[in-house]
């Protein structure tokens, strides 16, 4: 039975900054497997919603840690290091208690420690049972694999001038719809909400960008639920959702892509560590409650203080930044450097058309939002969210630099205090969004 001294599980995007920062803290060559379902190593999973949709992104230009300002680890990477990197590989049983996972094929491996970084996968219509949506031509993006039968999709869609539907205001819904519009498609957009990003986005930021989606000609249902898809042969041809009356409507489509949410791949492991929040509970090293075992990246539910009350309590994070940052983590403890517990502000970005922005905190519904700069012209603005005493909790930048965004991420990580009453940041708030960063970075 090959043995390793570590093996990582999952080897999707946490899987390359774990593997670096194996490397950079003294990992020896033959210690480290990486077992992954795809084909592929390591790689930048938000770009499948960005540039592969526009042909910018292939592989092997995005696997990891080019995202993070790293080094390109393409698989001859792996193998100078002397990592094991198993790709179409499944696990299909983890005994934890005799440290031994089973691969699809009956291999078994053993180790002596393991990082769980299964990711996640998205929410499927037919989990609800809704009325064909089982038919071809509807998809999810995750992988490559759905990224490229999506690719396919559109150039399809395009020869025979087809309509497109995405469904799902959130992140994924909002950039795909982009990227399909960017390729030329009639696109409509239907989500329940009554403006994009709801989870997010005030509705004054909504505003923005739901002009700029018309501008492109990107149609936007709002407050309608998906409640069928009609087909011809098998494959979608329509879309009916229910209006706020209760009223049916049909949107004609060839081609539709569903991003509802995601449920984080925890199953192997059920019954056999304890489980919070959907995910693996795991604490301030990224250890869960079975010795040598942790888990990392949108798998995990890690201590998170909440920059609004100071509370901690076991969250997930679906973001790419948590990713990268508790696969080093878990590494490090691994390595015995006994790292500082897990200290993360959560921190969101999206890019949309030519539009780019940042978050790092907390949207509480009750903070008071502050918007500030050039929403008209949807140029440089942004929002700061003001929690009790008026302590900044959150905060949001479009079309900022990248030291604009650091500005703001020690803004809201100092807590600064910016109360309303004492003319919080004075005139800029109706100013300029670089008059208010030059604000706030005087403060800090
Ligand atoms: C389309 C898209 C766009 C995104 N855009 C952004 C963004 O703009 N900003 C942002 O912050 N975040 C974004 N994200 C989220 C970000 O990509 C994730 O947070 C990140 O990929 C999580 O990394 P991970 O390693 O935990 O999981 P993943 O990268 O999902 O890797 C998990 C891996 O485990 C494999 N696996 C699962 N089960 C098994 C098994 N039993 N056996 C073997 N292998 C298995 C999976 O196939 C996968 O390769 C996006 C995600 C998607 C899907």
């Amino acid at each position: 039975m090959p043995s390793y001294k570590i093996v990582f599980l999952g080897g999707g995007n946490a899987a390359g900054y774990a593997a670096r920062a194996f490397v950079e803290n003294g990992l020896k060559a033959g210690e480290l497997a990486i077992v992954t379902e795809e084909p592929y190593c390591a790689y930048e999973r938000p770009a499948l919603s960005k540039g592969y949709l526009l042909g910018a992104a292939r592989l092997p230009g995005f696997h990891t840690c080019v995202g993070g300002g790293g080094e390109r680890q393409a698989p001859e990477w792996y193998s100078e290091k002397g990592i094991t990197y198993l790709t179409d590989s499944r696990v299909t049983k983890a005994d934890l208690a005799n440290r031994t996972l089973t691969l699809e094929n009956g291999e078994v491996l053993s180790y002596e420690y393991l990082i769980i970084g299964t990711g996640a996968r998205p929410v499927r219509l037919t989990e609800f049972a809704v009325p064909g949506a089982e038919l071809g031509g509807i998809h999810y993006l995750r992988d490559v694999k759905d990224a490229d039968a999506l690719v396919a999709a559109i150039a399809t869609a395009k020869e025979r001038a087809g309509k497109a539907v995405v469904v799902g205001g959130g992140y994924i819904g909002m950039e795909v719809a982009a990227g399909l519009a960017a390729n030329g498609l009639a696109v409509t957009l239907v989500f329940p909400e009554n403006h994009l990003l709801n989870r997010l986005f005030t509705p004054e930021l909504a505003a923005v960008y739901e002009r700029l989606y018309d501008a492109k000609g990107v149609k936007m249902v709002k407050n309608a639920r998906v409640v069928g898809f009609g087909g011809v042969d098998g494959k979608v041809s329509s879309v009916g959702y229910t209006d706020a009356t209760g009223a049916v409507h049909q949107l004609e489509a060839s081609l539709v892509v569903v991003g509802v949410g995601a449920r984080a791949n925890v199953e192997l492991f059920q019954g056999q560590l304890e489980m919070t929040a959907g995910g693996i509970k795991v604490d301030g090293q990224m250890a869960t409650s079975v010795p040598g075992v942790f888990a990392v990246g949108d798998v995990a539910a890690f201590p998170l203080t909440s920059v609004a009350t100071g509370q901690v309590s076991h969250a997930r994070q679906e973001h790419v930044t948590h990713c990268r940052l508790s696969a080093a983590q878990a590494a490090k403890a691994i390595l015995g450097l006994s790292p500082t517990p897990y200290d993360y502000l959560p921190y969101f970005y999206s890019r949309v058309f030519a539009l780019s922005w940042v978050f790092y905190g907390e949207a509480p519904a009750d903070a008071v939002k502050v918007h500030f700069g050039d929403m008209t012209e949807a140029k440089c603005f942004g929002c700061l969210w003001l929690g009790a005493g008026g302590k900044l909790v959150g905060a949001f930048l479009e079309g900022g630099s990248a030291d604009d965004a650091a500005v703001l991420k020690g803004a809201v990580a100092k807590g600064l205090r910016l109360p309303a009453e004492e003319g919080g940041l004075g005139e800029a708030v109706v100013g300029s969004g670089a008059a208010v960063v030059a604000q706030l970075k005087a403060k800090l």
